[in-house]
């Protein structure tokens, strides 16, 4: 099984992780900015990370023979902070990074005045670096959320299929469908969607424009959900050829609008990592 994880958080993993996805063929990744937990106290504090997430990450992955790439954006959550703000005017010099390949995480936290501004402000930015859009849905008052979430998207010009609308459940699925967007089901442990749920939802609502996630970050989380997903399609009746669709075909398909998408090497380490500690860049 090849798997392109379209949502994860590696800068909150370990090495550990990375061997055990090389290792579960998880040869691709995209990794969207997002809050940290702490909340940052500054614009400077954004660049450090993205410059991270474009420098460091995809180093370390490539470690393992995984190909990272990235999204670039102020998070939901901390676009309510008037110190965190200023970054929105940063954001355009990398948004022309090769290794960016959408803007993301953007959408609603808590629906304030302040999350519409930034939301439509970087849906805007989407449309003028002609990048794929990956958007959040809050996990409070998610059907309401996911309502006003795809309004803003349509008024704001953006190709439905250049966007993705991220951690859906049963209840949000038809109405993303509907509007065009991709789908994009983030498995966890213990909340938002397990294998055997997602399994369901592929059975009524077909394979396309379907994306599976793990979201993994410093939560309670699991980078193999992705895995796990592949091999509860198999054992309820869908073939090799439908879970390489949802697990890679479809978030390549999805991140190659981005004209960005390199996979080469994907895959390459797998069996590398073995018995060796990561590099440490100039030490
Ligand atoms: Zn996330």
């Amino acid at each position: 099984m090849r798997i392109f994880d379209p949502h994860i958080h590696m800068t909150s993993r370990t090495t550990d992780d990375y061997a055990r996805m090389a290792a579960a063929g998880i040869r691709s990744v995209v990794e969207p900015a997002f809050w940290l937990g702490q909340p940052r106290t500054g614009p400077g504090s954004f660049t450090d990370y993205f410059d991270s997430l474009i420098g460091w990450e995809p180093y370390r992955a490539a470690q393992f023979g995984v190909v990272h790439h990235a999204t670039i954006a102020l998070n939901p959550k901390e676009a309510n902070d008037p110190r965190c703000r200023p970054v929105l005017d940063l954001l355009p010099r990398y948004l022309d990074k090769g290794r960016v390949v959408a803007v993301g995480e953007i959408g609603y936290d808590s629906m304030t005045p302040e999350e519409d501004d930034a939301f439509e402000r970087q849906l805007a930015l989407a449309v003028e670096h002609d990048l794929p859009a990956l958007v959040h849905t809050p996990h409070r008052d998610k059907a309401r959320g996911t309502r006003r979430t795809l309004e803003v998207v349509a008024a704001s010009g953006i190709a439905p299929e250049r966007v993705t609308v991220d951690h859906l459940n049963e209840v949000t699925v038809g109405m993303v469908r509907e509007s065009g967007c991709w789908m994009g089901f983030s498995i966890y442990p213990e909340t938002k969607m397990s294998p055997p749920r997602m399994v369901e939802i592929l059975r009524e609502y077909g394979l396309d424009r379907m994306l599976v996630n793990s979201a993994a970050d410093w939560g309670v989380s699991d980078p193999l959900l992705t895995l796990e997903t592949g091999k509860a399609m198999l054992a309820a009746g869908f073939t090799d050829d439908d879970v390489d669709r949802v697990l890679w075909r479809n978030p390549v398909e999805f991140y190659s609008q981005s004209g960005r998408l390199d996979l080469t090497g994907a895959g390459a380490g797998e069996p590398t990592f073995a018995g060796s500690s990561v590099k440490r860049g100039g030490s």
